[in-house]
């Protein structure tokens, strides 16, 4: 697409000429320089010449010892029309003045006495000899340079300085005096958006809303009449990757008005005040246009709550630039049909002020997309790819990429078509959707890397054990394959399973899920007697998810049900004493030695399976659920044959909570 700036110069027109106009100052400075420098030096004689000179009578016809400098020598008219002896003579000075011959001067009382003893040598008498004038020359020029030059340095030092600091030539905030100016894209009739709603798969609630704000442009009256004002501000609120940025987009090409699109970061720059005027510029910009759209996205780079880290000082710059967002926006009227769209991932550092309605009237909240979503999306990525049209469908896709976001998913697509291409074939099929979705998973298949057989041995019992684990345990996700091909940066193998789409999870389902993660360590422990470095990915997942169970989901009836979410966690800010740290420490080392010991009882008791899942993972290095239940048998659901699940320091303590502790 065009990247319309306001005012459509060439790109780097301007920094062509000015880079003609120094390298012409440079020129023309170094060329005085270099000619007051060599004034004079041409025909220099020393002092054997002179003798020579002094030895011809009547020759010199007078000498000018210049500003006790120099010595410059005239020869008499005649000798150098007589004699071939002077033809060298020149003419020379950039004063103008005509000597013959010139000759350097150290000391000037030096130079007459020489001169003295020389013609006394000669035996000159007194009426004969050389007149020497002392001469006072000023160079104005010379001196002008010498205070001009390190001005006219220090002052292109000072331009290539700001030009460097406005972020290169060319275009709005290229100069130091643009860097007030906002850096929005603008996308006009000139230069159109050509992303519709077509494009936006899923997302059915969000895009009915967003499609009213483009009536409301179309066609405001039908809203004003009936005496509805219309809205000033619809704030994109959703994960990343989750198409804000593509909705948006959308609205700008469906309504068919100008479409402002700037990101929270472009508000910022080093120079104070710098944020607030941009906002101004924006704005004033808008408001010319109207009616149009301002996008900004990722607004919680400017739209974060004020005066909230008290402790490191407030950011003074965000928040005049935010404060001018809130009385720009408290100051267009909706009549004049502007309309500020912004997106954000982290709606809860924002400022209140920002949030309340007359401002953001309108929070749409862009979730994960769930099965019918993603169906949609890779519909919509896969137009553009060439499939085999059997094994490929949409839903086969979507079924094997649950959480995935619409970036993921494009993204995905886009490597599946990649690695067809990398193997010569015409089509791209669902095998190539498996690599690409094993390489967003796990990272780069690593079939080279050197394990040796010890190593790997440990590898295929940890992978077993995760796999025994979340195949018993009736509240962990169902196994989809689990691998021992060394994988990425770190991975040396890994267990993938299919998460359900739920949106709240049950006590059960955290601590089975902790239970499985514990079972490639607690297989270590049970089968070698040893444990390893292997688990170490894993126990940060686990005491991640055990603080966040009781901190965050006062899931412990110890420490109550509290929850000190976003609160700080150092040791100066956070709101609880530290007993109450002592006591988390403590209930959450407990909730982890449970969780292990459980992973270490499973495993015992299912040794065997462990064992023949290991050596069948050292043999063919990948195995899906279908070769577990041809190993092991079907998956037992029946909650009756598992052992039940307990969360520690509640079995003893209370009579009210359940045995989980949830009450
Ligand atoms: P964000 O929410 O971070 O702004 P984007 O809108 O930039 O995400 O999405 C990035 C890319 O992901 C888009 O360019 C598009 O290719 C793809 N994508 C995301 N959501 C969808 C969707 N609902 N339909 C189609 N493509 C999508």
């Amino acid at each position: 697409m065009d990247n319309n700036n306001q005012d459509n110069k060439p790109e780097g027109g301007p920094k062509f000429q000015s880079y003609w106009l120094y390298a012409i100052m440079s020129l023309v400075l170094l060329a005085l320089v270099v000619s007051s420098l060599g004034s004079g030096s041409s025909n220099e004689i020393d002092d054997a010449r002179l003798y020579q000179m002094l030895q011809d009578k009547g020759a010199i016809e007078h000498i000018d010892l210049v500003n006790g400098r120099s010595a410059e020598i005239y020869i008499s008219p005649e000798k150098k029309g007589d004699t071939g002896a002077y033809q060298d003579a020149s003419q020379g000075g950039i004063s103008g003045t005509r000597y013959d011959y010139v000759m350097p001067v150290v000391d000037a009382s030096v130079f007459y006495s020489k001169l003295k003893e020389k013609e006394d040598n000669l035996n000159i008498p007194f009426e004969d000899r050389v007149q020497v004038k002392s001469v006072r020359r000023t160079n104005y020029i010379g001196e002008a340079l010498q205070w001009l030059l390190p001005l006219a340095v220090i002052a292109i030092i000072w331009i290539v300085l700001m030009r460097r600091l406005g972020g290169g030539g060319g275009g709005p905030g290229g100069q130091i005096f643009n860097i007030g100016k906002s850096k929005a894209t603008l996308f006009d009739q000139n230069s159109k958006v050509n992303i519709t709603f077509a494009d936006v798969a899923g997302l059915d609630e969000a895009k009915e809303e967003v499609m009213e704000v483009v009536d409301f442009l179309k066609n405001p009256k039908k809203y004003t009449a009936l005496g509805g004002k219309i809205p000033k501000g619809v704030l994109l609120v959703g994960p990343p990757g989750t198409g804000k940025t593509l909705l948006a987009k959308a609205v700008a090409g469906e309504a068919g008005v100008p479409f402002f699109t700037m990101s929270g970061s472009d508000f910022v720059e080093m120079f104070v005040g710098v944020g607030a005027s941009r906002v101004r510029d924006l704005f004033k910009q808008a408001r010319e246009k109207a009616p149009c759209i301002i996008f900004i996205d990722e607004i919680d780079a400017i739209g974060r709550a004020r005066g909230r880290n008290g402790m490191q000082g407030g950011n003074d710059e965000r928040e005049n630039t935010l404060n001018q967002l809130l009385v720009e926006m408290d100051g267009f009227s909706t009549d004049k049909g502007v309309i500020l769209m912004a997106a954000t991932n982290r709606p809860d550092v924002l400022d209140s002020a920002l949030l309340r309605p007359g401002r953001f009237d309108r929070q749409i909240g862009i979730d994960r997309p769930d099965l019918k979503g993603r169906e949609a999306i890779f519909k919509v990525h896969l137009k553009t790819i060439k499939t085999d049209g059997v094994t490929v469908d949409a839903f086969t896709l979507a079924e094997m990429t649950p959480g995935f976001a619409g970036a993921e998913i494009a993204n995905i697509c886009n490597e599946a078509a990649l690695i067809a291409a990398r193997r010569n074939q015409d089509s791209v099929t669902l095998v190539d959707f498996n690599y690409a979705l094993d390489k967003a998973i796990g990272g780069l298949e690593k079939k080279n890397k050197l394990i040796n057989p010890d190593e790997k041995e440990i590898i295929a019992y940890h992978e077993a054990g995760h796999a025994i684990c979340g195949w018993f345990l009736e509240h962990a996700s169902p196994l989809v394959k689990v691998t021992i091909v060394p994988r990425g940066v770190a991975a040396l193998g890994y267990a993938q399973y299919l998460p359900k789409e739920q949106y709240i999870t049950r006590t059960e389902q955290m601590l089975d899920m902790m239970c499985m993660t514990f079972g490639g360590r607690a297989a270590e422990q049970v089968i070698f007697g040893k444990i390893s470095t292997g688990a170490q990915n894993d126990l940060d997942k686990v005491t991640k998810q055990a603080y966040d169970m009781i901190t965050v989901y006062g899931m412990n009836p110890e420490v109550g049900q509290v929850s000190f979410y976003g609160m700080s966690k150092d040791a100066y800010q956070r709101p609880y004493s530290d007993e109450t740290a002592t006591l988390i420490d403590n209930q959450v080392r407990r909730l982890l030695d449970s969780q292990y010991m459980r992973a270490q009882e499973l495993l015992k008791d299912k040794r065997a399976e462990v064992e023949l899942l290991a050596k069948e993972l050292l043999d063919k290095e990948v195995l899906s659920s279908k070769d577990l239940v041809r190993l092991i048998g079907p998956r037992p659901v029946d909650a009756d044959k598992l052992p039940p699940v307990e969360m520690p320091g509640v079995v003893d303590n209370s009579l009210d909570s359940s045995p989980n502790g949830v009450s």
